[in-house]
């Protein structure tokens, strides 16, 4: 009797486990959920939720009659309970005047592969943040739209050319929970769009100790057209846009409002949502506070990160378009949409200039910032028209450099070898510098080690990469079997995977394709080069890059030495990160405001090769990694991109390649490793998002 009831105590300590995402940063909590069923965990792209939702209770309690592994849930859950309920979190210790909660606010969040409500590296570094906020125990609640169809899934045409797919979320197979009010009903909110009033509902995600509201449009009392409105991530056309960024923005402040959540700050990930200003403008309004005042407590109360020098980044929205959808909204405002509109514009009585989402954003907070030193720079020559009476330099947005949580990018083998290495406790120590100058000294990790660890790593990648290029040919028939031989594990291995936004120029190695097919085609010293990215749905030039990058894998010379993973992911690219030994970047400066993917390869063992710009223009020292080019831009893109193509080829060619190669007696390239070991102590202890939130909490979340 006592035993099966003990039991059953387990399953439920393992399915509270999988309704909190707490477990995509726990790797012995992963790996339960791998033993329970290898081929569903897989299939489900490790959704935990869905994978017992496939195997019978029966089953499942029959499993944990294995005494060994009952043991291991329960230490599992004993982890998870002591987390949850941690007194002396860094807030607690370092910061506790930081009560109410923040409120960030956030068009895409990307937590984990199984919940597909990102797009790139924008929704990346949100769910980065969030896991930080956890950790550091900061009371932190997330605002989003529920994407019911996500992003899309990407496949390839025959010819290269990409096909967006939509799949539909089954939230019951999600750790999702529908938002009640205090009757224990669906709580509702609505919003104004037009003169229409559309409903809006909202899913609950638990992150760690932070809460993330989902808010979502799909509900019967909504006239069909609203019902799909929050259906994609940034899908459909500039009325659909704004019409989300209504609900993100106004909808959400209503949200919190309703469950009488009063944060001490609102802040605005990116121009997105910078309509929440508008709502908390009326709010003051309709307590009959005088306009000049109601704006200074707006401003008083927000906060904006701005995310990119590309012009297209920023939303504009035309006179039309605001008269349309701000109708009911301008008159609740009790403003004509003259007026409403200029809060938008640089110069307000310019009847030409557009609503810049951006432009609201600066207007409307206390403090801004970019997300590295350049990108911060380039910001503030950007806007400085906004803030005339000022020297560009004093113009006020500062820069708070990205990070990515090292926890949530952990490989198994990874966090295996470190713990071995470095103890059970080694993840509190990501913001230690000495820590990891003492990790990576020879004595603790043995050139031998780390070289294993690299093979281990590579080794794994490769295999993984064999699965998907047989996975996603087989669709095209019988051909599919030779990718079963595809990639060297003994060649140097170079990683390129994001967005394929043109201005990162994925195809910049082959510029001049004959002198990069000889790198790859020397039989002393091979050579190979993965790629993984999508275009944006409209985005016609960046589809022709991943046409083009796919016909380059089926050139004779480069075949099974340069492929294309499709459909790139969280877990994509946690496998790309970890297994390759070189991270290539290089977009055109000074577009990269940060980048984060390079971040999250130092802590493998990786060494980044990139365009001094973003992050990497502030963590290069000349020993953790190479640098294309040097710092300076170019006047002209076409001679930049020439130039830097130059560059590449050169440090690939005299600086890397060789590096890689020069073995001692035993095999090992001990100067290869003596980088790695620069690399991560200088990289890991800066270049995570604990950093990050904690110089948020001081600069500006206090
Ligand atoms: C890290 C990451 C990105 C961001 O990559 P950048 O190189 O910073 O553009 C985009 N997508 C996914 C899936 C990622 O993991």
């Amino acid at each position: 009797m006592k035993k099966s009831f003990s039991v059953k105590k387990t399953l439920d300590d393992l399915r509270a486990i999988t309704q909190n995402l707490w477990w995509a940063w726990n790797c012995d909590a992963q790996q339960l959920f791998n033993e329970l069923s290898p081929q569903l965990w897989q299939q489900t792209n490790h959704n935990p939720v869905a994978l017992l939702a496939s195997i019978s209770e029966q089953e499942v309690l029959a499993r944990l009659g294995d005494p060994e592994f009952a043991e291991r849930v329960r230490a599992v859950a004993a982890q998870f309970s002591s987390y949850m309920n941690e007194k002396n979190t860094w807030v607690a210790t370092q910061a506790n005047n930081l009560q109410s909660p923040i409120a960030y606010f956030s068009a895409e969040f990307g937590f984990h592969e199984s919940v597909r409500t990102y797009s790139g590296g924008l929704g990346i570094l949100a769910g980065d943040h969030t896991k930080s906020a956890s950790d550091l125990g900061i009371p932190f609640i997330g605002i989003t739209l529920f994407y019911r169809q996500g992003y899309f899934e990407q496949r390839l045409a025959v010819d290269g050319w990409q096909q967006e797919q939509y799949i539909t979320a089954d939230p019951s197979k999600l750790p999702l929970t529908i938002v009640t009010d205090s009757e224990g009903a669906p709580l509702r909110c609505s919003v104004e769009i037009g003169f229409s009033t559309v409903h809006v509902h909202a899913w609950k995600l638990q992150v760690g100790r932070a809460t993330v509201y989902l808010l979502d449009t799909n509900l019967i009392e909504n006239e069909e057209r609203y019902r799909d409105l929050t259906a994609h991530v940034y899908g459909g056309d500039v009325t659909t846009r704004i019409s989300q960024e209504i609900i993100l923005g106004i909808g959400g402040v209503r949200l919190l409002r309703a469950l009488n959540i009063a944060p001490s700050t609102f802040h605005m990930n990116e121009g997105h949502s910078a309509f929440l200003t508008l709502e908390l403008l009326r709010e003051r309004l309709e307590r009959n506070r005088p306009l000049k005042e109601a704006e200074a407590s707006v401003k008083e109360q927000c906060v904006f990160t701005t995310h990119t020098p590309v012009p297209a980044g920023h939303d504009r929205f035309s006179f039309d378009l605001m008269n349309y959808a701000f109708a009911s909204m301008a008159k609740k405002l009790n403003m004509p949409i003259e007026e409403l509109i200029k809060y938008g514009r640089v110069n307000p009585n310019d009847p030409n200039e557009t609503f810049c989402m951006t432009v609201l954003a600066l207007k409307m907070s206390r403090a801004a910032n970019g997300v590295s030193q350049l990108h911060g720079k380039v910001s503030r020559e950007m806007w400085k028209n906004l803030f005339p009476q000022m020297p560009v330099e004093e113009v006020p947005i500062g820069s708070i450099t990205n990070g990515v949580h090292i926890g949530g990018w952990m490989f198994r083998h990874t966090s295996r070898f470190w713990r071995k290495k470095l103890g059970n406790d080694w993840q509190q120590h990501f913001l230690d510098p000495d820590f990891w100058r003492h990790a990576v000294d020879p004595s603790v990790v043995p050139d031998e080690e780390l070289w294993a660890l690299r093979y281990t790593l590579r080794r794994s990648l490769i295999e993984f990469a064999r699965l998907q290029l047989r996975l996603q040919h087989s669709r095209f028939g019988n051909g599919a079997a030779v990718y079963e031989t595809v990639l060297n594990p003994d060649a140097l291995t170079i990683g390129f995977s994001r967005r394929f936004a043109t201005y990162k120029r994925a195809p910049l190695l082959f510029n001049n394709l004959e002198r990069a097919i000889e790198l790859f085609n020397d039989p002393q010293k091979p050579v190979q080069l993965l790629f993984a990215g999508k275009a944006h749905p409209r985005d016609d030039e960046g589809k022709k890059f991943i046409k083009y990058v796919v016909e380059l894998t089926k050139h004779p010379l480069l075949f099974g030495k340069v492929i294309f993973i499709e459909n790139y992911d969280i877990n994509i690219a946690r496998n790309l990160v970890s297994g390759a030994d070189v991270w290539l970047n290089n977009p055109r400066r000074p577009l990269e405001a940060s980048g984060t993917s390079g971040q999250k390869i130092a802590i493998h063992g990786g060494l980044n090769c990139s365009i001094m710009d973003g992050w990497w223009r502030e963590a290069y020292d000349g020993t953790n990694g190479w640098a294309i080019g040097n710092d300076e831009s170019p006047q002209s893109a076409e001679v930049q991109d020439r130039q830097d193509a130059e560059n590449l080829y050169q440090v690939m060619k005299e600086q890397i390649i060789p590096e890689f190669f020069e073995r001692g007696e035993d095999g090992i390239p001990r100067r290869w490793l003596q980088r790695i070991r620069r690399a991560i102590a200088t990289l890991v202890p800066r270049y995570n998002t604990h950093r990050m939130v904690e110089e948020y909490v001081k600069k500006y979340y206090r």
